[in-house]
């Protein structure tokens, strides 16, 4: 009889939640990770860097189970049908994983729960992901909170040593279930190509998290962790990384209590998560739905150095700098008058750290249709926010080399044209409801 562990997102054998949980049976434990083609087949870049990302990762803890004579199951396939394929294999009793709150994985979970108790296993799901889910953080009334300045203060009230509290997962190392290396899918073999470029690294730089609410504003200089992909994907745990905010600096603890607030929204409003606004009148909005405007935006050919200098790093990178999404992203859906959505899934395509909560989050606060949303008449002007935040243009230096130059292309709107049509057009749509 074995314990299956089945990883998605959290891709680390330390301070991981369901692992620890599995182990601590005294069973042997079966770790387990699918290339999910419900997924996968949808990516049409076949060289998506996130795809390599995760194969580094799940390979790097294939290294550390064979140094312990364990080995994790990879498949590439659908999740019902690897189940099935497992449970011939194995005599399962029980299976453990983290808690995913996106539509498509409440989905799959449901799914599988059924599967496998039809077959006499259960199935135990943790929290890991963030330090607070869904019901933990609520109004006095009961109801979740859809503006994040209370909800920030209940978080940290809430908050003490218990919730960040590794789980000491070593203490049971010797439960992996022992067996030979197992293949790994390569790239190749489920149709991807890695580029290798290099990832952002996973080690938290005290330096910077220290300074981070003087320079965390500024995408010329490195004043933000990097580590998104790494949360996206669990090579790090939230809990150490909180830890170390608690420390060193409240603003950087701020932006992840940010995410738990989105992981949290999406949770209970699930309409955002599937191409609506948070704010339902927000859809009256007449978009221009331009794909020429739109390319020129995605190819950072607006004329709008510090818009196109994001773009333009963003398809360089698979990164772009959390100022500059919110400039762009206001650019779009104010300037431009396209679709937020349109804007959504070209980030969805593009960063490397794409995840659905913040990324919608993140768009409907710039579009103005979501919770706690800047309100919609605040309307970035692309120059002022450069001279706040690039004043000596070193980012849009490095992104848009030709700019003061007479190759550079011409605004793609009028600032103050392009200001007043967004108004009239939102006042439009609000009247309505
Ligand atoms: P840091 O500034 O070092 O922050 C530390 C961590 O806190 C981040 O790694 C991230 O996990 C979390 N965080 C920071 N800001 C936010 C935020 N506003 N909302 C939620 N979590 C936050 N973040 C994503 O992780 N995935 C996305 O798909 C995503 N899409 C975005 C789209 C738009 C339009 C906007 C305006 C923001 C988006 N963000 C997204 C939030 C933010 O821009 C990135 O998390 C941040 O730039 C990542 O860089 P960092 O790791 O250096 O962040």
């Amino acid at each position: 009889t074995v314990h299956i562990c089945w990883f998605r997102r959290d891709l680390r054998l330390h301070d991981n939640a369901a692992l620890y949980y599995a182990l601590k049976e005294g069973i042997p434990v079966v770790p387990v990770f699918i290339f999910d083609r419900s997924i996968l087949d949808q990516l049409e870049d076949k060289q998506d860097r996130r795809v390599e990302f995760i194969h580094n990762a799940v390979e790097a803890m294939q290294q550390q189970l064979q140094e312990m004579g364990s080995s994790m199951e990879v498949f590439y396939g659908f999740p019902a049908d690897v189940f099935r394929k497992l449970a011939e294999k194995y005599n399962i009793e029980k299976v453990f994983t983290n808690h995913d709150y996106e539509p498509y994985a409440k989905q799959r979970d449901a799914a599988i729960q059924q599967q496998l108790n039809a077959a006499g296993i259960s199935f135990h799901t943790y929290k890991d992901q963030v330090i607070f889910e869904k019901d933990e953080v609520l109004k006095d009334d009961g109801k979740p909170y859809t503006v994040f300045t209370p909800y920030s203060r209940k978080w940290k009230a809430k908050l003490n040593d218990f919730y960040l509290k590794s789980y000491p997962v070593e203490k049971y190392r010797e439960n992996f279930y022992r067996q030979q290396a197992q293949v790994i899918p390569s790239l190749t073999e489920m149709g991807f190509e890695a580029i290798g470029i290099p990832f952002p690294s996973s080690a938290t730089r005290k330096e910077i998290i220290k300074q981070y609410k003087e320079q965390r504003d500024f995408p010329a200089i490195e004043g933000t962790s990097r580590l998104s992909v790494h949360l996206r994907f669990g090579t790090i745990s939230i809990r150490e990384l909180a830890k170390q905010a608690l420390a060193l600096s409240e603003g950087f603890l701020n932006e992840l209590i940010w995410r738990d607030f989105y992981h949290m929204i999406l949770w209970h409003f699930s309409h955002v998560g599937e191409d609506k606004a948070f704010k339902k009148e927000y859809d009256f909005i007449q978009w221009r739905h331009d794909e020429n405007d739109f390319h020129k935006w995605c190819n950072g050919q607006t004329g709008y150095p510090i818009v196109d200098a994001g773009m333009r790093e963003l398809n360089a990178t698979g990164f772009m700098h959390n100022r500059v999404r919110m400039i762009v992203a206001s650019f779009l859906t104010k300037h431009l008058l396209i679709d937020w959505r349109w804007g959504e899934a070209y980030f969805a395509k593009k960063l490397l750290d794409f995840d659905l909560a913040a990324n919608n989050g993140g768009w409907q606060w710039a579009a103005g249709s979501g919770c706690d949303a800047a309100p919609y008449f605040r309307i970035f002007n692309p120059y002022l926010q450069t001279q706040k935040f690039d004043p000596k243009l070193e980012y849009i230096r490095k992104w848009v080399p030709e700019f003061e130059g007479f190759n550079y292309v011409q605004p793609i709107v009028q600032h103050e044209f392009a200001r007043k049509r967004c108004l009239e057009v939102y006042a439009n749509a609000l009247k309505k409801d």
